[in-house]
């Protein structure tokens, strides 16, 4: 197998750490369930920790506990973590890490959620499904005949890359997903069938598997860490494609090991596995573009959308999300920068 040079820790409180060799920065990604008395309070905490350091990403803070992902230099990710496990209740929080050149966000964002998870109502969180380790999780879609696996992320996530044989419920919102779930129990002998879902860091199994309990479905069993641990310990086994990241990267390999794509561009369907933002700021949809076809369409998902006069820089699509000031300071500047031919600004 082709490999690729692309590593994730998983660290905790015990875990020896020696990233002398490392990229100068880390993505964090982690989440941890414990009760937060005072979200509002913890995240002043937080704004005083990062005052005038150089941390940017998103981080929530909700009374069952935090969720969060970070791009930081990796002496700030360390002290972070030290932080973080000196918060009583909060000893045994799991970090995964990536190494980077650079950052991978805009900005830091730190605030409060009523959920970690939009559900829009409770759920028995000691009903969730049974955590399987990475290893656990690989002998079961190995050997497990009566079985069902579910990608519970978006679909323009499992569209990149997912496990094999695994179906994508719509999970756009979890109202979609509740009526799967009543539909998924006649179904399958809700008795047996083991369901295994999965996500990308673990934090949306355990609600959604909780609800699957609730609702009698009895054998539900979640990939503890997600998909990025898994990567992590079991690398690309019985994956496909890519993961998809809410980050500049967008899309990052699950391990060292080379998989086959199967991302499919958008405009000519031949394979592809880099997502893009329409480049007219206006749409800013998200899609799979090849090379020969982001040139064609200038970035564009569609043919109106490179004729209209807000088209930012495509080749520096690589940084996503971003707002038009990103790209240059002032309006006139930014027309300057246009790569598409004839486009003149109204203002
Ligand atoms: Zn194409
Ligand atoms: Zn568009």
């Amino acid at each position: 197998m082709q490999k690729i040079p692309f590593k994730t820790w998983v660290v905790n409180r015990t875990s020896q750490l020696d990233f002398d060799n490392a990229l100068p920065y880390f993505i964090l990604a982690f989440y941890h369930l414990a009760p937060v008395a005072n979200p509002q309070e913890e995240v002043a905490l937080h704004h005083a920790f990062f005052q005038d350091q150089d941390a940017k990403g998103r981080i929530y803070l909700a009374p069952l506990g935090i969720n969060g992902t970070l791009s930081l230099p990796k002496e700030l990710a360390l002290r972070y973590m030290q932080w973080i496990w000196s918060k009583p209740g909060f000893e045994n929080a799991e970090f995964k890490i990536q190494e980077y050149e650079t950052h991978a966000f805009g900005r830091l964002c730190v605030k409060t959620r009523a959920e970690l998870v939009a559900l829009g109502f409770d759920v028995p969180l000691q009903m969730r499904g049974t955590h399987l380790k990475p290893s656990e999780w690989r002998a079961m879609l190995e050997e497990e005949k009566d079985k069902v696996v579910l990608d519970i992320r978006n679909d323009y996530e499992y569209k990149l890359g997912h496990f094999e044989g695994a179906v994508a419920p719509p999970c756009e919102t979890f109202k979609d997903f509740k009526e799967y779930a009543d539909e998924l129990k006649t179904k399958i002998d809700p008795e047996n069938t083991k369901v295994l879902m999965y996500c990308t860091g673990g934090i949306r199994c355990e609600f959604f598997s909780a609800y699957l309990k609730q609702n009698g479905i009895e054998n539900v069993f979640q990939l503890q860490g997600g998909v990025i641990k898994y990567g992590a310990e079991e690398k690309s086994k019985h994956w496909v494609g890519k993961l998809f990241v809410f980050d500049d990267r967008l899309a990052v390999p699950v391990s060292d090991e080379e998989t086959e794509v199967i991302g499919k561009c958008h405009h000519c369907q031949g394979p592809s596995d880099r997502y893009y933002n329409c480049a007219n700021m206006d749409c800013n949809e998200l899609f799979i573009c090849c090379e020969t076809c982001l040139n064609t369409f200038h970035g564009c998902c569609k043919t109106e959308c490179s004729g209209t006069n807000r088209v930012r820089p495509f080749k520096l699509a690589n940084t996503p999300f971003r707002k038009w000031y990103t790209y240059a300071k002032t309006k006139e500047e930014l027309n300057q920068l246009r790569v598409v031919e004839g486009s003149h600004a109204n203002n």
